[in-house]
Formats: C-alpha cells, sequence, structure tokens
C-alpha cells in the first residue's frame, strides 16, 4: 500500500478505515498513520489492512464553471492563500494552498447556487504571515477595479493570522468604498471536522451580494459553533485565540452584523451604507515604519537603530494610557533623549496602547505630558497594528508635520471612536 490509497485496519478489537499518511520522521516502523473519515488521525500498530481505493481518486476536485446567474448578485473573489484556500496533501501529510483557485468550491459547493461568481483571481499565494507592503497594494487594486466594474461586492479569502492587518489598510486604501469588501479565512484546515472555512466563505458571499454594509469587513465564526458569522469592522478587529473558531472579535467596537449561513442578515451597528459609487485604490505606503513594543527593561537603543536605518515613523505600542520608561533608576534606559532624538531627526512618532482597549491619554500622568510635549502623537482609540498601517499610509501621502498629524488624527474608516465602550469581550 501506498501513501494516500484508502484502506481499512482490523485490529483485535476495532475496525478502522481512512487514508494512509506517510510516515513522519519522528514515526517508527511498527505505526501507521491514517486519516480517520472525521478529518482526525490515529496511529495503529498492528492488525490487519487492505487496501480499498488507490490514491489517484484523491486527486480528483470538482469543476465548477462561473457563470452569471439571473436574480443572484454578481461578486468577485480574490485568493491570497492561507488555511481557507488550502487542502491535505496526502504525500507529505501537511497542509497545502491550493492550486487552483477555483478549488475552494471544492470544499464550499454551495457558493455556486447562492451568488453570481464573476471572477476569481489569484494574484499570489501567501501565508498571511509572509505578507509585506507589496501585496497590499495588488489587493486593493484589484477590488476597485472588480467594484467599479459593477459587481456587488467582493470576498478576499487569507490566512487568519494578520486577516486584521489587511483588513485595516485596505479600509485607508479603498477610498470613497460604499460596497462590501468581505475578508474571510479559516482557523482549522478543510481536512478537519471542525472546518470553518465553508461557512465563513457561504457568509462571507452573502454579506458581499446582498448586505447593506459599504465597509471593508472580516466575516468569520461569531461563535465556536456553526450558527452565524459576525461582521466586523476593518479597523476595529482583532485576532483574539489561537486556534478558536470566533477568534476574531470586536475591540473598541460593535459587531455590525450577524449573517447566518440560511441568508439571513442582522444589523446591530452603525454602519456606513451601500452606495453604488467608485471607488478609489489610494495605495502609496510608506515603507520605513516600524511597529515596537514598550516593556519593563526595553532598551531605547530599539528606537536610536531605527532613526540610524532611516526610518521614518515608529508606531510603539506604549504601555496603558501612553507610557515609555522616563523616570529609570539607571538613565540609560529612559526613553526621553531617544525620543527627542527621533523628532529632531524628523521620524513621525505615535503612540497607541498595548491594553487594546481603551485610549491613550497623555494628560494623566507626567510621563505622557512629557511624551506629548516631546511630539509624540497619541492614537486615541485605535489598535496598535491599525494605527502602524494607518502611519505607513498617511507617510506614504506627507512628510509635512501638520499634515501628518490631521491625517492621523482624521477618522477614515471608524478606526477613531468618539467614545469609549463599555462592552469587551
Ligand atoms: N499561518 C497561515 C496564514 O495566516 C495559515 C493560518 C490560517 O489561515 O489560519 O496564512
Amino acid at each position: 500500500m501506498n501513501p494516500g490509497d484508502r484502506i481499512r485496519v482490523t485490529t483485535e478489537t476495532q475496525t478502522f478505515e481512512g487514508i494512509l499518511l506517510p510516515r513522519s520522521e519522528l514515526e517508527d516502523e511498527d505505526h501507521i498513520t491514517i486519516k480517520l473519515d472525521n478529518g482526525y488521525n490515529i496511529g495503529l500498530r498492528g492488525g490487519r489492512t487492505e487496501v480499498l481505493g488507490e490514491e489517484e481518486h484523491l486527486q480528483v476536485f470538482p469543476e465548477i464553471e462561473l457563470e452569471k446567474k439571473e436574480g443572484l448578485p454578481e461578486i468577485s473573489m480574490i485568493a491570497t492563500g492561507g488555511t481557507i484556500a488550502s487542502r491535505l496533501d496526502y504525500r507529505t501529510g501537511g497542509v497545502h494552498m491550493l492550486m487552483e483557485p477555483r478549488e475552494i468550491f471544492f470544499t464550499t459547493p454551495e457558493l455556486a447556487e447562492l451568488v453570481s461568481l464573476k471572477k476569481v483571481v489569484s494574484p499570489f499565494r501567501v501565508g498571511s504571515e509572509s505578507m509585506t507592503f507589496k501585496e497590499y497594494p495588488i489587493i486593493a487594486e484589484l477590488a476597485a477595479k472588480e467594484l467599479n466594474e459593477g459587481v456587488a461586492g467582493v470576498v478576499v479569502t487569507h490566512g487568519t493570522d494578520t486577516l486584521h492587518y489587511t483588513a485595516a489598510i485596505l479600509s485607508f486604501m479603498l477610498q470613497g468604498l460604499k460596497k462590501p469588501v468581505c475578508l474571510v479565512g479559516a482557523q482549522r484546515s478543510p481536512d478537519r471536522g471542525s472546518f470553518d472555512g465553508a461557512m465563513n466563505l457561504i457568509c462571507s458571499a452573502i454579506t458581499a451580494g446582498f448586505s447593506d454594509i459599504g465597509e471593508v469587513v472580516i466575516v468569520m465564526h461569531g461563535e465556536t459553533s456553526d450558527t452565524y458569522c459576525s461582521v466586523l469592522r476593518g479597523t476595529k478587529v482583532r485576532k483574539m485565540h489561537t486556534t478558536r473558531r470566533d477568534a476574531f472579535q470586536p475591540i473598541n467596537g460593535r459587531e455590525l452584523g450577524r449573517v447566518w449561513p440560511s441568508g439571513s442578515i442582522e444589523y446591530l451597528s452603525d454602519y456606513r451604507a451601500r452606495e453604488d459609487t467608485d471607488v478609489h485604490a489610494d495605495t502609496a505606503l510608506q515603507e520605513k515604519v516600524a511597529l515596537l513594543k514598550a516593556h519593563p527593561n526595553c532598551n531605547p537603543e530599539l528606537l536610536n537603530y531605527l532613526v540610524d536605518n532611516h526610518y521614518k515613523g515608529v508606531l510603539i505600542e506604549a504601555t496603558a494610557l501612553g507610557h515609555l520608561p522616563t523616570d529609570t533608576v539607571n538613565p540609560e534606559y529612559s526613553w526621553i533623549s531617544a525620543i527627542k532624538r527621533a523628532r529632531e531627526e524628523g521620524v513621525a512618532i505615535a503612540f497607541a496602547t498595548q491594553c487594546l482597549y481603551g485610549r491613550v491619554n497623555p494628560y494623566v500622568y507626567t510621563n505622557g505630558r512629557i511624551m506629548f510635549n516631546l511630539g509624540v502623537l497619541y492614537a486615541e482609540d485605535m489598535l496598535p497594528e491599525v494605527a502602524f498601517l494607518k502611519l505607513a499610509w498617511v507617510l506614504g501621502h506627507t512628510e509635512n508635520e501638520e499634515e501628518i498629524r490631521r491625517m492621523m488624527l482624521h477618522n477614515y474608516a471608524g478606526e477613531i471612536t468618539m467614545r469609549s465602550l463599555l462592552e469587551r469581550w
């Protein structure tokens, strides 16, 4: 028998059927591993084995034609990679990216009935942890093109690791957006019984095709069961768990709505409403921007390094209300001179809170006032990742001090709220 074959193993007490997986380098000669039909793997020692089918049948994926369906809204899909666009490679036992974007129908054939899929494009396929500032403009331009050509909405399939970064940058880049751009991923791979990608994809297609929301949103499981998906504003959302299917949670904001796979949509808070107007992809980004995190014992030489290396902006995840070490026992650990020097050299410095919930405020402690007086920009209740990408986007447009401040504190896509909310996850 060969890896990929469907086999039956009969032990003294039980019978198991599944796909034979290749032996990993850590497995010994006495065991085999099979993938059961429920998606889980089991290691077995001994037993009688029979081959039920050859490996070929595993490679067949249904071909679904993209055709215009009367009466259904048209959407386009941009496939970028991640678990949602993956399948098990039976030769290596690893999860691999799909070879053809249309293979996504293999996990979610219902899509073909729900909406009229105009196009599935895959400009690149990378794990979202490997994204750079080169990929964001490509997604933004493709989305704008599809929307301006008349589709009702766009779905972007994406890895979940940095799904919220992409949602944030698209929220800034897609100027004038008044149609849904839905980012969607999967926390569990398609070979597992707990695969969440199909339902997430269905709900995102419903949101893109039928909802009244004209914003960049993340559409992912709202709870651990397969009940509904939450529609979350692209600038007020974060991955808050490594494995839970409801990992994406609103921070300093509320769910915009909920979508059920049956097709119903519930609206829960204010959103920008859909309108049929053109969107402009404004994609200028400054590459030399960094995100630093303050912590006990953090050394200001980190900032000096960035200034020496010609960084134009630094977003610091400061502690709580927006503090950095200033009154350290050892003066070498005070950040005052490093911040002063960075500012003198024209580097934009902004603080967001590492608490995530709540907002920064320079007026409560002396430490905050010192930083504020040195010209640090306090980024209100923006999430650190959102403020980091906004800084890169703003610096892509201007190097003028006043303009940087004005743009950073301007609310483009719901990233700044006027009032802090009581709710938190
Ligand atoms: N790390 C990969 C990514 O973010 C896969 C994880 C996932 O999609 O959940 O693309």
